[in-house]
């Protein structure tokens, strides 16, 4: 506890905005991908705290946010299906798709519940042979591995009733697209620091020398946030454009090689399509052949699927960082926590749901 408090202290906080007041000398926007580190900004203020030239932009990194609608209507079709238990992270349950959502499914009568990790959805499958236990596998960088240890012990266990519904989606793709949309305002970014942990930063090195813009790797305290600021507002004053690495007590280079193993064992490359903002090739990751066998996809043949996106929502333009929350005109009166009409009003890493928890709106 005393490690983190550290990591809040007020007065170093006030040292860095203070250093950053002296070094602007321009207007700058910089975007922090994570929806962890844009609930941590809202949460602190920091950026009220921050001179008038820095503008903080948030990315899409809330996996809640971006799966696809396509594979949230094929979760609710699965779960629908009387002989499954449907196993799923909490904050899914509440995610709209095109026509209910799980938490209606499983008001309805059907077998949905909440686990906290893959490997819980593994023994419910051990203890219920007799039901098609199937987990809803979405995250980042950051959840692939351990996502994957499910598939690896259920195959090596001969757990035939599991399947995992998939959708593993990779960074460094979406800053990609991000740069090279005609609109793009991003001149600096905040990379995840949990997803460079697994990952490394070293992947980020050749975006930032194709594109000339800056990236510092930053945690989530508040102390975190304000150094990756400092930082990449550093960079960007004196143009020395590269990958920095604010957050080395928990990132290395090359990051976390044995769950990198576990990622090359068990998925490989795939296009995926992004919610709200479409498909951005080769941007995640999807079980190799040799685990077909636990594609929920395949087991339940849920093809077909129709979508249909609320029409008011713009929570692909938020995601993008092209407008903000309380730019949406339903934002805090058709829109609630309670009545969801996007994902990211529902996410605990919504930039939505950050903003209706932490501004008068
Ligand atoms: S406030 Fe609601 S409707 Fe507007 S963008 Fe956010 S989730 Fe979508």
């Amino acid at each position: 506890m005393q490690i983190i408090e550290k990591f809040r202290d007020k007065n170093q906080i006030e040292r860095i905005i203070t250093k950053i007041q002296e070094l602007v000398s321009r207007k700058w926007l910089i975007m922090e991908i994570c929806g962890g580190q844009t609930h941590a900004i809202m949460q602190t203020g920091l950026q009220g705290l921050l001179p008038d030239e820095i503008e903080l932009i948030h990315g899409p990194g809330c996996p809640v946010c971006v799966t696809s609608l396509e594979l949230i209507d094929k979760a609710i079709a699965i779960a629908s299906k009387e002989n499954v238990i449907f196993t799923s992270y909490g904050d899914m349950l509440r995610v709209p798709g095109s026509e209910t959502d799980l938490f209606s499914i499983r008001a309805s009568g059907r077998d949905v519940r909440v686990v906290y990790s893959s490997i819980d959805a593994v023994k419910i499958a051990e203890n219920n042979p007799e039901k098609e236990v199937v987990f809803f596998g979405i995250g980042f960088e950051t959840t692939a591995p351990a996502n994957g240890i499910s598939v690896i012990k259920a195959k090596k266990n001969g757990i035939k009733n599991y399947s995992m519904l998939t959708s593993i989606v990779r960074v460094p793709p979406a800053m990609q697209a991000i740069l090279e949309s005609q609109e793009n305002r991003v001149q600096g970014f905040l990379a995840a620091g949990h997803v460079c942990a697994v990952m490394g930063y070293h992947e980020y090195e050749p975006i930032v020398e194709k594109y000339q813009t800056p990236i510092s790797v930053t945690g989530f305290e508040p102390l975190d946030i304000a150094w990756g600021i400092y930082s990449t507002v550093r960079m960007l004053e004196v143009g020395e454009i590269k990958v920095f690495n604010a957050y080395t007590r928990v990132v290395s280079r090359d990051g976390n090689i044995a769950a990198q193993q576990i990622i090359d064992q068990v998925y490989e490359s795939c296009d995926r399509n992004w919610r709200g903002i479409g498909i951005i090739p080769e941007s995640g990751w999807k079980l190799k052949p040799e685990y077909l066998d636990f594609d929920a996809e395949i087991r339940f043949k849920v093809g077909g699927i129709r979508t249909k996106e609320s029409e008011i929502c713009i929570s692909g333009l938020i995601l993008q960082g092209l407008k903000k929350p309380n730019q949406c005109p339903a934002f805090g009166n058709v829109c609630t926590p309670q009545n969801p009409l996007g994902a990211t009003m529902v996410s605990s890493e919504g930039a939505c749901a950050a903003y209706y928890r932490y501004t008068q709106h």
